[in-house]
């Protein structure tokens, strides 16, 4: 965590419990967008249909999580606050190439002035549209708003909470004091007013999924939150991220080693829209991971942005390859 977010008050003082323990990455590797450091051709995925466009609202965020992917904080703006026209031209675009879905993500999306107009105009122009949220006070802001929406567009519109584990001492070594509660508390207010819901968690290093999902569960069923935790679109569990850290290249071979199709990547299905500060518009990245890599910088349009990527982040290995996680409810 840089020092900017170690200093955010509610900030987490320890380390993260989802940390990596592997050595550090050599600086050879993920150098080379065509070949790995052993000089073998790396894999790349290609846009079979742009499915789910994500469009990233800005990094401000009310929280200052240990390990989020993306920095967010209550300080740093590094992506700004998309605005409504910008995302409006995006959306146009994606109508004309049947794309399904709608992605939000932050930060917190509920900080940005704008969001609620985006997520009517994606609405109302036909999209689902999944929010990614924390689920407190920025959301709670507009529970007027949000009931409204729930009326006319019903099950178009999910609200995936991150619940970073099924405990609090768990959750708030991640994402700091005092967000057990109201997190939960968001959670319990979507679920009692029928929206349609879904919760992203995380598993421990030694923690199997189907103890994970027992005890989620549980947690759900103690709550009164009405979501099947056995139901991996419903209670989505990421794998370990960390960019520093040791992980194998992924060749052209890897897909047969591994039993695995280029096209159920996430990036074969997705793209993400960011607005970087200083950056006088928009720009399409490949997708949610990495907003910050000019390698993954694809284009201004969505048209622009619909070629191969090749899969040269420690995150496409890690995240994407080797740990199987799909980003999308
Ligand atoms: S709530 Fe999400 S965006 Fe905000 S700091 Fe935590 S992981 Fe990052
Ligand atoms: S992190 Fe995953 S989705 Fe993103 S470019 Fe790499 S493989 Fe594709």
């Amino acid at each position: 965590m840089n020092a900017t977010r170690a200093q955010t008050r509610n900030a987490p003082t320890g380390s993260s419990p989802f940390r990596v323990e592997a050595a550090a990455l050599p600086a050879e590797k993920f150098s080379d967008p065509l070949v790995t450091a052993k000089g073998e051709q790396r894999a790349s995925v290609a846009l079979t249909k742009l499915d789910t466009l994500w469009l990233n609202t800005g990094t401000l965020c009310n929280l200052a999580c240990a390990t989020c992917y993306i920095e967010s904080s209550p300080t740093n703006d590094a992506l700004v606050y998309l605005s409504a026209d910008h995302a409006a031209r995006f959306l146009e675009e994606a109508e004309t190439i049947g794309t399904r879905e709608i992605g939000f993500t932050g930060g917190e999306p509920f900080m940005n002035p704008d969001m609620l107009a985006m997520l009517e105009d994606s609405l109302a122009r036909g999209f689902e549209a999944l929010v990614l949220t924390n689920a407190m006070k920025p959301m709670r802001r507009h529970e007027a708003a949000l009931l409204a929406l729930r009326e006319r567009f019903g099950d178009k519109l999910t609200l995936r909470v991150s619940l970073d584990h099924h405990t609090k001492e768990v959750h708030e070594g991640e994402r700091g004091p005092r967000s057990w509660e109201p997190g939960l508390d968001g959670l319990r207010w979507l679920s009692q007013n029928g929206f349609s819901i879904a919760v992203a968690g995380r598993l421990l290093p030694d923690e199997g999924e189907v103890a994970a999902r027992e005890c989620y569960a549980a947690l759900f069923e103690r709550e009164g939150i009405a979501i099947d935790a056995h139901d991996p679109a419903r209670l989505v569990l990421f794998p370990e991220m960390d960019e520093d850290k040791d992980i194998a290249e992924i060749t052209t071979e890897c897909w047969g080693i591994l039993g695995k199709s280029p096209q159920d990547i996430m990036c074969a299905s997705s793209r993400m829209v960011v607005h970087r500060k200083g950056e006088n518009a928009p720009r399409v990245v490949a997708c949610t991971l990495i907003p910050y890599d000019d390698g993954f910088d694809l284009g201004a349009t969505l048209q622009e942005a619909s070629g191969d990527v090749p899969l040269n982040h420690p995150h496409c290995a890690r995240f994407c390859v080797l740990g199987g996680a799909s980003c999308s409810a």
